[in-house]
């Protein structure tokens, strides 16, 4: 194909140098036919191309960006402190500030250590359950994805499904050999592997509504159910909140579903659009990190004052009142309009949605574990995902993924998708 466009250009120089042309997978936009359009600049809930196109954004950079793009306040708190230096690589009083916000934002964290990524936040916080248990073994769960560290490539979700990938080269036999994956939302599952494994397991990882398999919520006794069958059979018990910290309530879903974890994943919004990831909890098991104890982590970046700055100044942004009910209003809005453009296209959509996340699986069937989600016809997503695009609005170049509202969507923005999904929607129909 000759290209066209200034993003198709870019593409094209990209996949030369970068495999895929892209440095995450699903941003290849593969999974849904087409290929990826460039980003030359976003504010509030809007992206413009390399060719000056216009989208409503609802990936918001796969989740971070919960006061839309370049928020005045995080965008001011990053220009301040670059001037005041980028890195250190010793300690720093925003430090200090970002983790005394984040342990008073989220209930069971008493101490938080910062990493740069989700993924080396649930990396570590694995080897921290492991260390302070002394066992081997792991619990995590079909389709929920926790960053790409070889123990937890295991049935990952999100891109690992959109591309068809059970697991990965690379990951050597052994290395997996520790991690179970039970079918989400199936408490007699985990605890047959309980009283098989039990004495064994160090913890078991969930993400409290699963973000990557598309959204999917937990069944009431679920959450309950775990943290219960964790304190019978001693293993820990890890939310991995890097989507659902500070999404669904300030203090994550811990706080929406009372449910009380030992250590936390945290990632995405804390950083405020820049990399950071975070892990915590109990003062007793954080004790256990180097220097206070032998489990050792670390990091030239941890900490970095641009990221802690701009996660500050997201967290107090999110503190201000009435944030968390005009964000849940605008996703129902969002999922009220969705539902009326696929009744009237007459197309069945299974619509998951809990406060400013969600996703619209092409199913009419429910969808509570990974093997449901898998049954979405994501063929018929391919044709929305463009369908959509084409009218300007962005969603997850995936079935398997969510979409994210942001407080910069206003009642304007949600009506103008609800008619681009139906538009879209009787495409997909003929
Ligand atoms: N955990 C969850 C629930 C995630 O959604 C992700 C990323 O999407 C990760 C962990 C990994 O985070 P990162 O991509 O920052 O490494």
């Amino acid at each position: 194909m000759v290209p066209n466009t200034i993003s198709e250009r870019l593409f094209h120089r990209a996949q030369a140098v970068i495999p895929g042309g892209v440095n995450s997978p699903v941003r290849s936009c593969r999974s849904v036919g087409t290929t990826p359009f460039f980003v030359k600049r976003a504010l509030g809930c809007r992206l413009e191309d390399e060719d000056g196109r216009i989208y409503l954004d609802y990936v918001g950079s796969w989740g971070p960006l919960i006061l839309g793009h370049a928020h005045p306040r995080v965008v001011e708190a990053v220009r301040f402190a670059a001037t005041q230096g980028t890195s250190y690589g010793i300690p720093c009083r925003m430090e200090v500030e970002l983790a005394e916000k984040v342990v008073s934002m989220v209930p069971s964290m008493e101490m938080v250590r910062m990493v740069n990524s989700g993924t080396e936040a649930t990396m570590s916080a694995i080897r921290l359950a492991r260390g302070y248990t002394g066992r081997p073994k792991v619990i995590k769960f079909d389709g929920c994805y926790h960053g790409h560290s070889d123990g937890l490539l295991v049935k990952g979700g999100s891109g690992l499904a959109t591309l068809g990938i059970p697991g990965s080269p690379g990951v050597p036999p052994e290395v997996v050999a520790h991690t179970l994956s039970l079918p989400y939302n199936d408490l007699d599952a985990v605890e047959t592997a309980l009283k098989a494994y039990g004495e064994t397991v160090a913890c078991i990882i969930v993400e409290p509504v699963a973000g990557n398999m598309g959204t999917v919520i937990p069944k009431p006794e679920f959450l309950p159910g775990l943290r219960r069958l964790c304190d019978t059979y001693g293993s820990l018990l890890i939310f991995d909140e890097v989507i659902t910290g500070f999404r669904l309530a300030p203090g994550g879903a811990q706080e929406r579903f009372a449910v009380r974890p030992d250590l936390t994943c945290l990632g995405k919004i804390i950083g405020g659009g820049l990399p950071v990831g975070a892990y915590g909890g109990r003062r007793d098991i954080m004790e256990k990190v180097a220097p206070l104890g032998d489990v050792y982590q670390a990091g030239t970046l941890s900490g970095n004052p641009l990221a802690m700055a701009a996660g500050f100044a997201m967290l107090q942004e999110l503190s201000e009142p009435g944030i968390y009910e005009s964000l849940e209003k605008k996703g129902e809005a969002l999922e009220a309009g969705l539902r009326e453009a696929a009744r009237l296209a007459d197309v069945p959509l299974t619509i998951n949605r809990i406060g400013s996340m969600g996703t619209a699986f092409f199913t009419d069937k429910e969808v509570s574990d990974f093997a449901s989600a898998l049954q979405a016809n994501t063929a018929a997503y391919g044709v929305f995902y463009r369908e959509m695009l084409a009218r300007g609005v962005y969603l997850a170049p995936s079935q398997f993924e969510s979409f994210f509202v942001s407080t910069a969507h206003d009642r304007e923005d949600l009506d103008r998708t609800a008619q681009a999904a139906l538009e879209s929607l009787r495409v997909v129909k003929t």
